[in-house]
């Protein structure tokens, strides 16, 4: 089998809004075959970046568009293609954007592999070590107390047995962050478990404030609190309190992985597969295991990257959640024909060929944005 062709997709709504929500827009990946098999993946990145980086022409055997080097090749090669994927980019490449371009390849080619032999993407990647798995419902913190607490409500009253609220407007004000999580814990009772996402809020001594304020809480685990590459405060903080410290959505690559754990000690690992590929997060995966270390997905985009992430959880003896982005938006929302179904709290692994998702072709054709 050989790859004939690989588009970048950018759909994008009318309207924007302003919240540090990714489910808004998203970058599909298609990528079309001699065989007549087309397979798709999803990037969360900043689209029009990684549309180019797919795009660009050939311009020295180091740098050039992800098109040119992967067109031609097997995709059952997808180490082979991973590895010239990433020599072929080593300027602009390496880490950030160009990563996560291909990390959207990457998606693509293993729906291809799945879809021609028939199988669902956990039974190639070795899985099967559960078919469903526990699911927290993802979403952005409302501007009071009252309202996130009414939300929390909500999420509980649909099965869900986890939830996590994240980013503005906790960061500045001790006495709203602790207001706001102690609305949660208030709303939700002892029996489920609660999230924090601090959004890179923090210095490592405000982080290290609020810990101690959330402690009485119960959260299972506060999340990016420190700037990514801040590693010495993230050691700190995670020796000094026993809530669990979780990060990793802003890394591409094995290697920062490997930093967060082994230099910044932290204790729960967020792989998102639109930015890493399954190729590598596979491997990222048992980094972490090996340390007995969590590893979650960070998913806040289309069902594409849901599924690809229950593969990829249901393959790794060391997940105990999926996250599922529970904010509404109409490419979120439209992209994916059969979107995951979500059942008492859990979400089962898809058991379709490839990644188990139909794309809406009219709905992606509708919303194409055209730069
Ligand atoms: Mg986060």
């Amino acid at each position: 089998m050989k790859i004939t062709d690989v588009q970048s997709i950018y759909v994008r709504p009318g309207e924007m809004r302003e919240r540090t929500d990714s489910s808004q827009d998203a970058l599909i990946i298609k990528i079309t075959t001699d065989e007549g098999i087309i397979g798709y993946g999803e990037v969360d990145s900043l689209p029009l970046v990684t549309q180019a980086a797919v795009r660009a022409p050939f311009s020295h055997t180091l740098s050039s568009g992800l098109r040119d080097i992967v067109v031609g090749e097997d995709p059952f090669e997808y180490e082979k293609i991973w590895s010239k994927m990433y020599k072929s980019t080593l300027y602009a490449g390496r880490e950030g954007a160009m990563i996560h371009a291909m990390a959207g390849i990457d998606l693509a080619i293993w729906d291809i592999i799945g879809k021609a032999l028939k199988k669902p993407v956990y039974k190639l990647l070795g899985g099967g070590f559960k078919d469903k798995i526990r699911v927290y419902a993802s979403a952005m913190f409302s501007f009071t107390p009252e309202e996130t607490a009414e939300r929390a409500r909500s999420f509980v009253e649909r099965g869900f047995t986890a939830v996590k609220f994240g980013w503005e407007p906790m960061g500045p004000d001790p006495k709203l962050d602790e207001a706001l999580v102690k609305s949660i814990r208030e709303a939700v009772g002892e029996d489920v478990e609660i999230m924090i996402d601090g959004g890179l809020a923090w210095d490592l001594k405000t982080a290290m404030d609020r810990v101690k304020r959330f402690e009485p809480y119960n959260i299972f685990w506060l999340e990016e609190p420190l700037m990514p590459n801040n590693l010495r405060g993230y050691k700190k903080l995670a020796n000094s309190t026993s809530i669990r410290i979780a990060a990793g959505e802003e890394e591409s690559t094995r290697t920062g992985f490997q930093r967060l754990m082994d230099e910044g000690d932290i204790d729960v690992i967020q792989v998102d597969l639109t930015r890493v590929g399954i190729t590598e997060g596979k491997r990222i995966a048992y980094d972490a295991a090996q340390r007995e270390i969590l590893c979650i997905n960070h998913t806040f985009t289309t069902d594409i990257n849901t599924a690809a992430s229950l593969h990829l959880l249901a393959s790794i003896p060391n997940s105990i959640f999926l996250e599922y982005c529970v904010e509404e938006s109409i490419v979120r929302n439209k992209v994916v024909a059969n979107p995951i179904k979500i059942q008492d709290g859990f979400a089962h692994v898809p058991d379709g060929p490839g990644l188990g998702v139909e794309i809406d072709e009219k709905f992606v054709e509708e919303y194409c944005y055209n730069f």
